[in-house]
């Protein structure tokens, strides 16, 4: 049959035939058929192998098939796989306590969800309930998910296709130097101007109005925008001075992204609620929720929470988030993050900048680091324009597949590489990654104009 005539495996041609992408036009897709993957690499069917500098998507802080975390996943499967959210047990009061000690402050409660997304709807839902108010600010170039409210609050072209959407959000600037908003020369003025500029947005909409601000500690998908100094405490001064709840939203940088078990730490700043996902199990079941502050917790001592979902607290997911955590301690992997970010990645990603005319900027922290490129660095013009498609996006394409040629899984956005492997990655191999950048560079380099 035509079938067997096929080179493609089974995997393939069903895959083409019934399974429906995320994000994609589905009829020019050939995905990579993965079969396997340990530590920070994976490879295909074809026996092709990659180094992983995606993480996925920035979700395998500790490598592909940890040997403890699948013991986990196979312990838990066999006393107790499912079991409804009203009931407790084990794994799921484990995860809560590990969870609620190594968050900052009295956030001392955890709701559970399956990812990042109902994360956000959850916390949304607490902020409004908690003030009876509805706005909420959340910031440009910004990713929260793809549900209802969490692309509501989403501040990046992925939320023009669901709009119309939620009402009540209100967006704003956040701090970004290399192309300020207001105008800023210095990390200083820039952090002083996006929170005046945050405060005149409150007085505009009305503060009383407002029930929550959300945003990325560091913001991820869109950027990797490490805020100045400062900025997140004014921020919480912002929400203090008008009883709003502050959201951070930690999916992807909590749990040793940032070099900490949460961005915040870094600015000993404790926000109302923490969303948290990827990391929390990096996504070996899935998992995500809130951190809950003792004072929200609080308002729902005596009223019913109106909310849940059928897995809120799925013990193979939290099994797997008490293994997880154990890891994160037991080797040390935070320390590694931080030594990787300050000692390997931020001091070569800034030789490659000094060498390509195409790099603009580099900026990160821990393992979480993007590389900004440019028509030309002194005008700062994009390699390729804002949500960029088709032609106009093939400066990146190519850079992608050199890449990708070379044995390295990059994790493209807009312009920008996103320099994200495992927190368990060995030197050497973050060495060997860059070397493939750096040499895949040469592609993006082509296009500088002098
Ligand atoms: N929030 C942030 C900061 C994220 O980076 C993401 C996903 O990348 C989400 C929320 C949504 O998470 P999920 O895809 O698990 O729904």
């Amino acid at each position: 049959s035509s079938r067997d005539s096929s080179p493609r495996s089974a995997a393939a041609r069903d895959d083409r035939a019934h399974v429906f992408h995320s994000w994609s036009a589905q009829a020019t897709l050939e995905p990579v058929v993965v079969v396997g993957a340990r530590g920070s690499r994976f490879w295909d069917e074809n026996g092709k192998t990659w180094l992983d500098f995606s993480s996925q998507l920035v979700n395998v802080n500790v490598g592909h098939q940890h040997p403890k975390l699948i013991d986990a996943i196979k312990e838990q499967a066999d006393k107790l796989c499912t079991v409804a959210p009203y009931h407790a047990n084990e794994a799921t009061s484990e995860a809560a306590r590990l969870i609620a000690e190594v968050a900052p402050g009295d956030l001392n409660k955890v709701f559970f969800t399956n990812g990042g997304a109902e994360a956000i709807e959850n916390a949304i839902r607490m902020a409004r309930h908690h003030t009876g108010r509805h706005k909420v600010l959340a910031a440009y170039r910004s990713y929260h998910g793809a549900t209802a409210g969490a692309i509501a609050l989403t501040g990046d072209p992925r939320r023009w296709g669901s709009e119309p959407s939620m009402p009540g959000v209100v967006r704003f600037w956040g701090p970004y130097l290399y192309r300020s908003a207001f105008h800023a020369t210095t990390l200083e003025e820039e952090r002083d101007r996006a929170l005046s500029h945050l405060a005149e947005v409150l007085t505009m909409e009305g503060p009383h109005n407002v029930a929550a601000i959300v945003l990325e500690t560091v913001v991820g998908g869109s950027g990797i925008l490490v805020p100045p100094d400062g900025y997140l405490q004014g921020v919480r001064e912002l929400c203090d001075r008008h009883g709003i709840v502050m959201i951070a939203d930690e999916v992807m940088t909590g749990f040793g992204r940032c070099g900490e078990w949460f961005a915040v730490n870094r600015w000993n700043v404790t926000p109302d609620l923490i969303t948290f996902a990827k990391g929390v199990n990096c996504g070996y079941v899935p998992l995500g929720g809130v951190i809950i502050s003792e004072r929200i917790a609080e308002s729902f001592a005596h009223r019913p929470y109106p909310g849940g979902l059928t897995y809120s607290g799925h013990p193979l997911a939290c099994a797997t988030a008490v293994a997880c955590i154990n890891l994160y301690k037991d080797e040390r992997i935070i320390q590694h993050a931080r030594h990787l970010g300050d000692e390997v990645l931020g001091p070569a990603l800034e030789e490659l900048k000094q060498r390509h005319p195409s790099v603009g900027e580099v900026r990160g922290l821990g393992v979480f680091w993007a590389i900004e490129l440019v028509r030309h660095p002194g005008t700062r013009e994009p390699l390729v324009p804002y949500n960029a498609s088709g032609p106009a996006n093939a400066p990146m394409a190519a850079l992608a597949g050199a890449c990708k040629e070379r044995g390295l899984w990059p994790l493209i956005f807009s312009n920008r590489v996103h320099v994200v492997p495992p927190l368990t990655i060995s030197d050497q191999d973050a060495r060997e990654g860059l070397a493939i950048i750096d040499e895949a560079l040469a592609v993006a380099d082509r296009y500088v104009s002098s």
